[in-house]
């Protein structure tokens, strides 16, 4: 006879509080539907790893500062026609381009949707175990640069390489000022082939010279941009603009 009073110390000694959690529960469970030791033992691994997942996903979440409640099931795709639904909805699910280190750039004017479309698509995407980091532009870009001066960027830009997917929210709104356009191409620059980007912009191309603080640099970060992208234009009237409409 084995002595099981101290189960309950081991397996906390090996990190398993699954185990911990469920093994008198599912030993009754086991006994009833007359289990075999195996398939008793796998039931608890499969807890154990279901568990574990469930965890890690839900540190992804907290992590990743998306903002609240942006997801594709609050999203109304018939305001946005001219959106292809199913080519959000695969890029949301389909985690093979991120694999690839593919970025997504969503154009489109001032409240129709890019925030909330880039932060569902991110949302999706840690769900099925991917890492996602949601920051405006400027404020990490403001952050760059005061990292650069503490001669600590190239640290901060390998903890961003930590995160697979970087949401470089409103790209349009970086002041003109000659570092931190460089900081922003620099860390375009770097996650190229590295990570993948998802970028909003109220611009469009034709117009990414305000961003940049030479013509040269606008194209290399283009160039590196589209390289391996998925380009998402919203053309629809503003939905906040709507909403405050249908209020009144
Ligand atoms: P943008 O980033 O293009 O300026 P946002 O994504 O911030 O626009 O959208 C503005 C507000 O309107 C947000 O609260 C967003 O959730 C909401 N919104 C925009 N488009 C839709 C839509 N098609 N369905 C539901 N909510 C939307
Ligand atoms: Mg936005």
């Amino acid at each position: 006879m084995r002595d099981i009073a101290k189960l309950p110390v081991l397996l906390k000694g090996l990190h398993l509080s699954t185990f911990h959690q469920l093994w008198e529960s599912l030993a009754d469970q086991a006994k009833n539907d007359n289990w075999s030791h195996g398939e008793y033992l796998s039931s608890l691994c499969e807890h154990e790893i279901n568990i574990r997942q469930q965890n890690k996903m839900k540190r992804n979440l907290k992590k990743a500062q998306l903002p609240t409640g942006k997801t594709l099931s609050t999203f109304d795709f018939s305001h946005t026609p001219n959106l292809n639904k199913a080519k959000v909805k695969d890029l949301a699910e389909n985690t093979l381009w991120v694999k690839n280190k593919e970025n997504l750039l969503i154009f489109g004017p001032s409240g129709t949707g890019k925030t909330h479309i880039g932060a569902a698509i991110a949302y999706s995407l840690i769900e099925k175990g991917m890492t996602a980091y949601f920051t405006s532009t400027t404020t990490l870009v403001q952050k760059l640069q005061a990292d650069r001066q503490k001669l600590q960027l190239p640290q901060t830009l390998s903890k961003l390489d930590l995160y697979q997917v970087l949401i470089l929210d409103d790209i349009g709104y970086v002041r003109k000022d000659e570092a931190e356009t460089h900081v922003l191409f620099e860390l375009i620059a770097h996650r190229y082939e590295s990570g993948s980007l998802i970028v909003t912009s109220n611009q469009p191309f034709s117009e990414w010279d305000m961003i940049f603080s030479n013509h040269a640099m606008t194209v290399a970060a283009i160039d590196r941009l589209v390289h391996h992208a998925t380009i998402l234009e919203i053309i629809t009237d503003s939905y906040r603009k709507n909403q405050s409409l249908k209020k009144n």
